[in-house]
């Protein structure tokens, strides 16, 4: 385990946050003017870019006005909810106590990833007292974790601040170790309208749930053609895309042909596979269906909606971020992450990006979740020797 020190000020931070109810659906705004007071008392300005009902915010601050852009110091600032999961302590405690693997702090969100955060802002002094000949932005963005919305406001604003970053590491709970590759997560509800009849009336009715049924074996059959025919990426639990369904709602009674049927189904696409055409497929097999059903009921067919669109993620070994990542956290390797980030939004805005954070995955989400305070020490290093980084490599 690590010896390194842990200041009192990230701890105390990582508590404050971890305290603030920041689930998903409710506002982020406390843990944002936390943020943004800390930085004005310090000098730095911060740029928010608000929601449309102006209940959540991003927070992007450059420290070292006049440096070069540089490294953005990337973390989302809300969380999932803890409702019918069995807890032993309160999840917004931030109790500090013993666990599996040493002293660790607990609660919702203490890995997954206010700690990450907490530990930037409260060496932000650090920053800019730093030797590093580039300045280090900071990105706290809202509604990660249900669809990566907040921080696509948070790249355009920056672009529209013709801020450049030459890097960005995404701090979500990697061990510290950096993970230079993700999958992407693709959403999609397919509303289809058929046209009701009394069941024994069928050859005058259209049968939505029979017709979203020919749609969802659609998407078995592609992900069964995945697991066959696509070339593997290794380093993934399952080193080929995915595709499932997850939801399907339809009928009224036993003896009606039902008029609606709904369902949603997700794509879970390789860094090296092509999501948009995953979803092309199933609209163009649910559009060869729609004739045979207008012929009965002109109206009748189907609606698709997106629900998420979070691109993969596919930095590179040899890449500066990756290196300065590597050299940071002092880890010699690399890894792949299951889980989706952001970090495939700053990638695809032409910013080299790796994914680096304390604390496991294995926690996240969970009852109990924590992060011990070694992962907590190792990430404040890291923050310092990103403040002395003579450069990004
Ligand atoms: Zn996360």
């Amino acid at each position: 385990m690590s010896q390194l020190p842990l200041s009192d000020r990230a701890l105390a931070f990582a508590q404050a946050l971890v305290r603030m109810n920041t689930i998903s659906d409710r506002s982020n705004l406390e843990l944002i003017e936390f943020a943004r007071d800390h930085l004005a008392s310090l000098g730095v300005k911060s740029r928010l870019t608000w929601n449309a009902e102006r209940t959540k915010a991003n927070l992007f601050a450059t420290l070292g006005e006049g440096k070069p852009a540089g490294v953005i110091v990337s973390g989302h600032t809300d969380t999932v909810p803890w409702e019918g999961q069995a807890w032993t302590v309160d999840p917004l405690s931030a109790v500090v106590q013993d666990g599996p693997e040493g002293l660790s702090l607990f609660g919702r969100g203490s890995a997954d990833m206010k700690s990450f955060i907490a530990i930037a802002l409260a060496n932000a002094e650090r920053i800019l007292a730093g030797n590093a000949p580039f300045a280090v932005h900071f990105a706290f963005s809202y509604e990660e974790e249900i669809g990566c919305f907040g921080v696509r406001e948070l790249i355009a604003d920056m672009r529209d601040a013709g801020v450049r970053p030459l890097a960005c590491i995404v701090g979500e709970p990697t061990s510290m170790v950096p993970a230079i590759a993700h999958k992407g997560v693709w959403r999609y509800r397919c509303c289809v309208r058929g046209k009701e009849a009394h069941s024994s009336l069928t050859p005058h009715s259209v049968n939505a749930i029979e017709m979203a049924a020919r749609v969802v074996g659609k998407v078995r059959d592609m992900a069964e053609a995945f697991e066959r025919e696509e070339p593997r990426y290794d380093g993934f639990d399952v080193p080929f895309s995915t595709a499932s369904v997850g939801q399907f709602h339809g009928g009224i009674a036993d003896n009606v042909v039902p008029r609606d049927a709904e369902f949603r189904y997700e794509f879970r696409d390789l860094p090296t596979a092509d999501a948009r055409a995953m979803q092309q497929q199933v609209v163009d097999y649910a559009r060869g269906l729609e004739p045979g059903m207008q012929r009965v009921a002109p109206d009748a067919g189907f609606r698709f909606e997106t629900i998420c669109e979070i691109p993969s993620f596919l930095g590179g070994r040899d890449d500066p971020v990756t290196r300065l990542a590597q050299r940071l956290a002092g880890e010699a390797g690399t890894t792949l992450v299951a889980f989706g980030t952001e970090a495939g939004l700053f990638k695809n805005a032409g910013i080299p990006t790796v994914v680096c954070g304390p604390g496991s995955i294995q926690q996240a989400h969970q009852p109990d979740e924590y992060v011990t305070l070694a992962q907590l020490a190792r990430c404040e290093a890291f923050m310092h020797g990103l403040a002395d980084s003579a450069e990004i490599g």
